[in-house]
């Protein structure tokens, strides 16, 4: 890979000159020249985030600038150093197979970034950013960690089974994981299997309906360790369990290391068998506790680097002093964050950047026209259906979260909001309301869409500044 190519720097060049300064340091600058070939210019970029962001933000903007200074077309694809886009995208749903004990062979001596899709892809189907390296340890982590470390090293012992347990977006799946990782860079041919209880439970099902159990015993009980994530989701399901306490059982008989993930201890799992309970409890309980501030701090410092994002100390510090009980939700007010100063050119000071990371409040002052036009592009309906009296359930669902919108971001009442919707009465719009509040704190999906939306508003808001 050659870091500059006259190309190449000819068009930053000239980005340089077009872009704001933060969004030509965060994105421009750090791409790195790849090839230029049949006018097909590769770039890489530092990062999986990155080069997902250019690819979606950027693309049109470097082709111009190319075709300005080469006198022709040219197209751009981003790849990036880290792992292929997949791995990440794939983060809350890991693969979930049996590890294969062959390392992959080492391409360093071909220093060329190909197109060959295996080249960073994990050999083993765990998620390759969750290792030990990556993982910050805190008084609120230490013994987990520490019992991590241990059964990584020397599985089968004492600590067997190790019981993590701790809050949604802690740490438990990536401590997990690395676990596996460890224990095939330190035994190569140890047979790790990484699995979901929800993904146990289907094929005890299928195993039922179809395959047979045969196929399931070979399948989870011929491992050296295995990693059994969410296990409060066995609870009430007792076939599953006791096809579970079966493989636990023999697992545990031939020394096979275990390793279960729970957002409860033990104890305090209900609808489960006490067998099982008992067996849980019988090697090492270890929980994770929401960190302390000084931890947080630690995490999205180790973040910046790993990214390679330079984010002022004070930025990180409003971040880590204000979100406090998920480990997640503070990584996705760190990119936001990112994204935000790029998108707006804004400097990336807290006083420009905190107002827009309040995840409860939309933050910004929008106009009604601004909402419906955002909802109506975002969910692609036209306006007119979108304050049409239409009952198709992407459309009255889209004007559900219009509504929500309108009525967080703008001053207008109820029957107002009902106006700007071609004529709907106010307990309609209260209606809608309360509709996506309720699917907000069950629905993920909403809960990322309408943050999504929020995000745009906010952008444009301040584009207006
Ligand atoms: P859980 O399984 O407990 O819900 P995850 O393991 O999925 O939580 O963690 C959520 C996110 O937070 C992941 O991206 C993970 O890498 C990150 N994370 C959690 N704990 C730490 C830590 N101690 N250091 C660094 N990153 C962490
Ligand atoms: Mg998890």
């Amino acid at each position: 890979m050659q870091a500059t190519n006259p190309i190449w720097a000819e068009v930053q060049q000239l980005l340089q000159k077009t872009l704001s300064k933060p969004s030509f340091e965060t994105w421009i600058r750090p791409a790195k020249f790849n090839c230029f070939e049949n006018g097909l210019l590769t770039l890489i970029a530092p990062n999986t985030f990155s080069s997902d962001w250019l690819r979606k933000n950027y693309c049109e903007t470097i082709e111009k600038a190319a075709k300005e200074i080469c006198g022709h077309d040219v197209k751009v694809v981003f790849k990036s150093v880290t792992n292929t886009s997949r791995d990440l995208t794939n983060e809350d749903k890991p693969n979930e197979q049996k590890v294969h004990h062959k390392k992959s062979s080492s391409s360093s001596s071909n220093n060329q970034i190909n197109s060959s899709k295996n080249q960073f892809k994990n050999p083993n189907g765990l998620n390759l950013r969750y290792v030990f390296k990556r993982f910050v340890v805190g008084p609120n982590s230490r013994l987990a960690h520490a019992a991590a470390l241990a059964v990584a090293e020397s599985p089968g012992r004492e600590f067997n089974p190790l019981f993590i347990c701790g809050g949604v977006g802690l740490g438990k799946t990536h401590l997990m994981q690395a676990i596996g990782h460890y224990r095939v860079e330190i035994d190569p041919e140890a047979k790790v299997k990484y699995v979901s209880t929800e993904t146990f439970t289907n094929d005890v099902i299928s195993g039922i309906r179809r395959d047979g159990m045969t196929a399931i015993r070979d399948k989870y009980r011929n491992v050296d360790l295995i990693l059994i994530d969410d296990i409060q989701f066995l609870e009430g399901k007792e076939y599953t369990q006791e096809e579970f306490f079966h493989t636990f059982n023999a697992l545990h008989e031939s020394g096979s290391q275990i390793v279960i993930a729970s957002d409860r201890p033990p104890n305090q799992l209900s609808g489960i068998q006490e067998r099982l309970i008992s067996r849980f409890s019988m090697g090492m309980t270890a929980d994770i506790q929401p960190p302390d501030l000084e931890t947080r701090t630690a995490i999205l410092q180790k973040k910046a680097e790993q990214e390679r994002m330079s984010l002022p100390r004070d930025l990180i510090q409003f971040i880590a002093g204000r979100f406090t009980s998920n480990i997640r939700e503070l990584e996705g007010a760190f990119t936001r964050a990112v994204a935000f100063a790029s998108i707006t050119g804004l400097p990336m000071t807290v006083q420009s950047i905190a107002p827009m990371l309040d995840p409860n409040s939309v933050g910004v002052v929008v106009t009604p026209k601004q909402v419906i036009n955002k909802v109506s592009d975002f969910f692609k309906v036209s306006t007119d259906e979108l304050i049409s009296s239409s009952r198709r359930k992407p459309v009255s669902q889209a004007r559900q979260i219009g509504m929500y919108l309108m009525r967080h971001g703008t001053d207008l009442s109820l029957p107002r909001i009902g106006d700007e919707f071609g004529g709907k009465d106010h307990t309609t719009v209260m209606y809608a309301i309360e509709q996506v509040e309720k699917k907000l704190s069950i629905d993920p999906n909403i809960a990322s869409q309408v943050q999504k939306i929020r995000d745009l508003l906010q952008i444009d808001s301040r584009k207006n500044l």
